[in-house]
């Protein structure tokens, strides 16, 4: 029997315990912090940015499993993206997480694993550590210097 709950927490888990493209990147071209007050959750993400091109992105941060695990998914979807796609991932993901229409038409090929996370929109409270490393990854395209929240 397929479980999606089960799916959720297993993929949660696991990248939570090693999360995908962890570490600072001393070359990069862009980078941004986020921060999460109602949560405590707090990264860093650093892009390389070539020609409109996501070439490399990587993380490093503290906060709770839903936080990093955002991270972690969000890394490994955008990398090799560009940034046009990579806002329209975004605004797909920011639809699954925030909108309660049951009938809501989500661009399942656009959204590929981080249809998994789709759980979070069951917890409203964690919405925000599930969308913050988007956030910061807008930040750092834009290249703005200062620090968002999730505010
Ligand atoms: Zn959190």
């Amino acid at each position: 029997m397929f479980d999606f709950q089960d799916l959720y927490q297993e993929v949660v888990m696991d990248h939570n315990r090693s999360p995908r493209n962890f570490g600072e990147m001393h070359d990069a071209t862009h980078s941004s912090e986020g921060f999460n007050p109602f949560c405590g959750d707090q990264l860093t993400l650093y892009l390389k940015i070539e020609s409109n091109l996501i070439s490399d992105v990587s993380f490093t941060g503290t906060g709770c499993a839903i936080s990093k695990a955002s991270a972690s998914m969000m890394t490994d979807t955008i990398k090799g993206q560009t940034i046009t796609i990579a806002n329209s991932i975004f605004e797909e993901f920011r639809k699954m997480l925030t909108q309660t229409n049951n009938n809501l038409e989500l661009n399942l090929e656009l959204l590929g694993d981080l249809e998994i996370l789709s759980g979070i929109s069951q917890f409203p409270a964690r919405i925000k550590c599930g969308i913050l490393a988007w956030h910061t990854l807008q930040s750092a395209i834009e290249g703005q210097d200062s620090t968002v929240t999730t505010e």
